[in-house]
């Protein structure tokens, strides 16, 4: 199969949440037939807040990475998933409740993928900074199915909230 470029949103709040986000880049690099072509800086935002989500939880670590696969887009979600296990996420159904570590596919090529199990273009890049910004800095010129221009998103979601941290 030829390969793709695929770009994984990862985000942390618990356990040493850059730790989880620094050694899960590393995991990213070791799938089976990927590797990681580039890395967004880590940045702090705030927790998500929704009906029914608690809003006292701590800071999220959030970065993007783009990955080169040829994994199908199921089995790269099937290895993103143990990665997630590995690193102790626990599945209560909670949405948006605090997690070791998540792991979403945002982008895989050009694809768009709509079954119960996978969304793709992830449904929510446009409204999310700690997705936009790091994308944005991996890959200015993206253009993505359904939405559109990457540069647009920045002028429409500002980075309230959202600490782009040091090296
Ligand atoms: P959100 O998807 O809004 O960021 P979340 O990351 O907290 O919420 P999870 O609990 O991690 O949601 O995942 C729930 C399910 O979402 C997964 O079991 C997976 O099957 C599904 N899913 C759908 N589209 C995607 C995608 N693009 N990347 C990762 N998981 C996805
Ligand atoms: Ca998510
Ligand atoms: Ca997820």
């Amino acid at each position: 199969m030829a390969e793709v470029s695929a770009f994984i949103g990862l985000g942390s709040n618990l356990d040493d949440p850059r730790r989880q986000v620094s050694t899960a880049l590393q995991e990213l690099d070791s799938v089976t037939s990927s590797r990681v072509s580039a890395i967004s800086s880590l940045y702090r935002s705030a927790p998500l807040m929704g009906l029914g989500v608690a809003a006292d939880q701590p800071a999220y670590i959030n970065a993007v990475a783009r990955l080169e696969t040829s994994l199908s887009a199921e089995a790269l979600l099937d290895a993103l998933q143990t990665i997630e296990t590995r690193h102790g996420r626990v599945r209560n159904g909670e949405r948006w409740g605090p997690r070791s570590l998540d792991l979403d596919i945002l982008l895989y090529g050009d694809a768009r993928i709509d079954t119960p199990r996978l969304q793709v273009p992830h449904p929510g890049i446009a409204a999310r900074n700690f997705v936009v910004y790091p994308l944005a800095e991996i890959a200015p010129e993206l253009q993505i199915p359904e939405v559109g221009a990457l540069r647009e998103l920045s002028t429409q979601c500002p980075p309230t909230d959202l600490e782009k941290l040091a090296e």
